[in-house]
């Protein structure tokens, strides 16, 4: 009698989408499922009912033997309770042992970007590298530190959170509570406030995207707009994209890594976003004249980085016992 091969599913929950993939153990991705995130301002059930409703899509009524969740938020030390998600509803809730108990297979949990970190260590843009720096640009930004080849996660297991770096004093509000937050200036969020102020004082496809009701706007219309030609969505990816490039020039500084990967929804636009980024890092770098700057790659996995990332510690989970 031969065995079938374990199910293994990782799922990345962020503050706008929930997204479930079926991964195989080198890293292939064999089907996804799509939810909306409920909301930050919900019963946490009503999240955690949409992973459920997205795991069940990708297994189509087979037996799952393993779920990892990358989760937008900081996730503790010992990989079990989500203590605080400025996007999503958890609050130090011990989610791992619930999930597991609620779907009946393990589960394992970690930081979303620690989770793509993970993928793009062993399978992606990262491979093989000593030091790395990982940013994953959705709703926020999410960061990973990786030294010695090894994801770090701190005394708090907060290692890497480069979104909610204060980088412009008494600047924008952050859903963090504080104000001038790297993440205020460069995501998802960032791209659609940049545009969304331009909606009405010029023209532009946004305008026909959102059927004319700025609050309606979302990202990937901006990236849409963006491939089309439309100026105003390319200048609120210039300005993304530059903050980006300021942004890494300070951890860079900081780390001096070999290499830095940029995955998250919003590194579908590709170059269009990392161009930017390269010109603003090389000039912000400090001594950028006299070293090697760190190549800024996409990440291989792209948006389904994080799902990746999960269903490998998963599957090493389950291996192990
Ligand atoms: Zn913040």
């Amino acid at each position: 009698m031969t065995s079938a091969a374990p199910l293994v599913v990782g799922v990345d929950v962020g503050g706008s989408k929930v997204l479930a993939a079926e991964v195989g153990a080198d890293g292939t991705v064999v089907a996804t499922a799509n939810r909306v995130t409920p909301g930050r301002l919900v019963e946490a059930s009503l999240v955690e009912d949409a992973l459920g409703l997205a795991i069940a899509e990708v297994a189509r009524g087979r037996r799952i033997d393993a779920v990892g969740v990358a989760a937008a938020g900081f996730v503790d030390a010992a990989g079990e309770r989500v203590m605080f998600a400025p996007h999503l509803p958890w609050r130090e809730e011990p989610v791992r042992a619930r999930l597991a108990e609620s779907w009946g297979t393990v589960v394992v949990l970690d930081n979303d970007a620690n989770c793509t970190a993970r993928a793009e260590l062993a399978h992606g843009a990262a491979r093989g590298a000593s030091d790395a720096l990982v940013v994953t640009m959705g709703t926020g930004i999410g960061g990973a530190l990786v030294i010695g080849g090894q994801v770090q996660r701190g005394r708090n297991g907060m290692a890497g959170e480069f979104g909610h770096a204060q980088v412009v004093p008494d600047g924008q509000p952050c859903e963090c509570g504080h104000r001038g937050c790297w993440e205020q200036y460069s995501s998802g969020n960032a791209l659609v406030r940049l545009a969304r102020g331009r909606i009405g004082h010029e023209p532009t496809l946004l305008d026909e995207l959102c059927g004319g009701d700025p609050a309606l706007l979302t990202g990937p219309m901006v990236t849409r707009a963006a491939e089309d030609g439309d100026l105003v969505a390319r200048q609120a990816f210039a300005s993304v994209g530059e903050w980006l490039g300021v942004g890494l020039a300070n951890l860079v500084a900081a780390i001096d890594p070999e290499v830095v990967v940029v995955g998250g929804g919003v590194s579908a636009a590709g170059d269009r976003l990392l161009e930017p980024a390269r010109s603003a890092l090389g000039r912000a770098l400090v001594g950028a004249a006299h070293r090697v700057v760190p190549p800024i790659r996409r990440a291989r996995f792209g948006p389904e980085a994080g799902a990746v990332g999960a269903a490998l510690l998963a599957r090493a989970e389950i291996s192990r016992n």
